[in-house]
């Protein structure tokens, strides 16, 4: 573990005398702290490197990259990048350890009291400045925070979570505002309809397994928004001007009646009609006559063009110029690209296949 302490600013250590307070860098005297010396010398000695031994893994470039042995060093000091320079005397004290001596220069900087506390090795540095990047901001953002601990005195009270996580929520005055005069936090911006677009009686109607008759009686009697839309269109005038996908805008589908009622409130509405690929031809050809027709009132009204009825969609279409020009095609096109993108070359094929057809149809209509 990498640990920062932050003291409180009277308890910052600014002076050489508070170093030497806290952090030893020194054999302790072992007549006077003989269970300290073997602690130190057991979990503070940095392991013998340099020409002493040259495969230790502190060795980089040949040299130690910790800078052990240190030099001895009288007093404590700070060197200009403020970093300290902890006492090591040369005083003599030393022991041997695998035949190489130690002396104070191989001492890691160590707390006596956590040391004596805990029994193992604790380094302990002080960062009383900000050249001590090293210390500030590597060691400790290595990874994230694993724990987060509070100090308290004796007699306070318990840490409690809950309270903490109270007291830690922020709610700005904005927000305030926002909650004491009840507003809505969540609200809809726009209305999402998808209509349908179904031949006569080929509705989709969903059924679960062995309650297929259950299903279609219910579906007989419910209308889809569409068959809605063409009994708007005969007893309703304003809609009568309104193409299928612009009804949402004015009108609400009830889900309950099965019909379209008028507009109460101002919810922007967008609309999209089922995307439906030219290989169904006749139902491409309906889609194509909703998103161009005004006021439809069945199936025969989208068939009928200047009069005339027409025996399918397509042929309704074509009479109405819709399927002459390449520019529905594109449309057909765009929508692909921006739904099925890897099925683009699908509806292209059909595209095509559809062209030929019409080539073909107009041919004999020429020559018989
Ligand atoms: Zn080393």
């Amino acid at each position: 573990m990498h640990l920062l302490i932050i003291l409180h600013n009277s308890y910052k250590i600014h002076e050489v005398d508070h170093i030497d307070k806290f952090i030893k860098a020194e054999l302790p005297n072992p007549n006077i702290h003989p269970q300290l010396y073997e602690r130190v010398k057991s979990f503070m000695i940095h392991n013998p490197c340099g020409l002493l031994n040259p495969a230790s893994p502190c060795m980089v470039d040949g040299k130690c990259s910790k800078q052990y042995p240190k030099d001895y060093q009288q007093a404590t000091e700070f060197n200009r990048s403020g970093w300290p320079l902890y006492q090591r005397s040369e005083n003599g004290s030393s022991f041997i350890q695998n035949q190489i001596e130690i002396d104070n220069r191989w001492v890691v900087p160590y707390n006596p009291f956590l040391l004596m506390k805990f029994n193992a090795h604790i380094n302990v540095e002080a960062c009383c400045s900000i050249h001590a990047i090293k210390y500030l901001y590597k060691y400790i953002h290595k990874g994230h925070d694993s724990a987060l601990i509070r100090l308290q005195q004796n007699g306070t009270t318990m840490y409690d979570e809950i309270q903490n996580y109270v007291d830690t929520r922020y709610v700005s005055s904005c927000e305030a505002t926002y909650r004491i005069q009840s507003q809505k936090l969540l609200d809809r911006s726009h209305v999402i309809q998808r209509l349908p677009v179904h031949l006569p009686d080929e509705q989709s109607v969903v059924f679960a397994a062995g309650q297929e008759e259950m299903a279609l009686a219910r579906a007989a009697i419910r209308k889809t928004k569409l068959i809605g839309w063409f009994e708007l269109n005969q007893i309703n005038s304003t809609a009568r001007s309104l193409k299928y996908a612009e009804v949402p805008h004015f009108f609400t589908w009830s889900q309950s009646n099965h019909c379209w009622n008028s507009r109460q409130n101002h919810h922007s509405s967008l609309t999209r009609l089922y995307v439906v690929s030219p290989r169904h031809a006749e139902r491409f050809a309906l889609r194509l006559l909703l998103l161009n027709v005004k006021g439809a009132t069945s199936f025969e009204f989208l068939r009928t063009f200047n009069g005339i009825l027409y025996p399918s969609f397509q042929e309704a279409a074509r009479k109405r110029g819709l399927l002459s020009s390449d520019e529905e095609i594109e449309e057909c096109l765009q929508e692909a690209v921006a739904i099925e993108t890897p099925k683009i070359c699908d509806p292209f094929l059909h595209i095509c296949l559809f062209l030929m057809e019409q080539k073909f149809c107009r041919m004999q209509t020429t020559f018989g």
